[in-house]
C-alpha cells in the first residue's frame, strides 16, 4: 500500500493507481530546487482497461476530443477535454480527496453547542439534545447562511418526546417562512404544523 516507485523525471509517486476522468493517473513528487516542499503532478492518462496500465499518447496536448488508442490492449477512447487543462484537475482531485474526513469548523453558525450539522451552500441545519426543566428535548436549528448572521436568519424546533410536541421559538425565525409543513411522528401521535397555523398565529 505504501510502496513508492521512481518516476521518469527522478520524483517519486505511490505505486498506486488514481481513477479520474474514466483514466488511471500516476500522482508524482518531485523535489523543488532549493526549496521546501514537493511539486504535485499527474501523470497521464494511463489505460484504465482491468489493469492494462498502459501510457496511452497524446499528440496533441491543446485539443478536445482527441481520439485515443491503447497499443496494448487496443481499447479506444477519447479525452474528454484538452490534457492541458484535464491533468491540473486531477490533482486538484486528489488533493481534494485527501481533506475528504477533515471536520468542519464552520463559522456561519452560531456559537451553540450543536451536536449534529450539514449544509449546503445556501442553508445550515443543526440538532442537539437539550435539557428543558429536567426533560430531554430535541432542538433542531434551520437556516440560511448569512454573512452576519442573527436570530432571524434560522428557525428554532423544539421536539417534545414526553409530551408529544412540535414547537418554534417565535423570537427566532418562522421555519414555515422556508417550508410549507413540518410534521413529527411521535410514538403515540403525529403532530404537524402547516403555513395555515402561521396565518392562525399572527
Ligand atoms: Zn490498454
Amino acid at each position: 500500500m505504501n510502496k513508492e516507485v521512481k518516476t521518469r523525471s527522478g520524483g517519486t509517486a505511490p505505486a498506486n493507481w488514481f481513477k479520474a476522468f474514466g483514466f488511471f493517473w500516476i500522482m508524482e513528487r518531485r523535489p523543488r530546487r532549493g526549496k521546501e516542499g514537493f511539486n504535485l503532478s499527474a501523470l497521464g492518462p494511463y489505460c484504465s482497461k482491468g489493469n492494462c496500465g498502459y501510457e496511452l499518447s497524446i499528440i496533441n496536448f491543446d485539443a478536445d476530443d482527441e481520439p485515443l488508442k491503447c497499443d496494448k490492449c487496443g481499447k479506444n477512447s477519447k479525452i474528454p477535454k484538452s490534457i492541458n487543462l484535464m491533468a491540473p484537475e486531477v490533482k486538484k482531485l486528489y488533493e481534494a480527496e485527501s481533506r475528504i474526513d477533515w471536520d468542519v469548523k464552520s463559522l456561519d453558525t452560531p456559537p451553540t453547542d450543536i451536536k449534529v450539522k450539514d449544509e449546503d451552500d445556501k442553508y445550515w441545519l443543526g440538532a442537539k439534545i437539550g435539557n428543558v426543566a429536567g426533560k430531554r428535548i430535541g432542538v433542531v436549528y434551520f437556516g440560511e447562511k448569512k454573512e452576519n448572521q442573527t436570530k432571524k436568519d434560522y428557525a428554532q424546533l423544539f421536539i417534545d418526546l414526553d409530551l408529544e410536541q412540535l414547537r418554534f421559538d417565535p423570537t427566532n425565525k418562522n421555519p414555515l417562512d422556508d417550508l410549507s409543513t413540518l410534521t413529527a411522528e411521535f410514538k403515540n401521535s403525529t403532530v404537524s404544523i402547516n403555513s395555515k397555523a402561521k396565518h392562525n398565529k399572527t
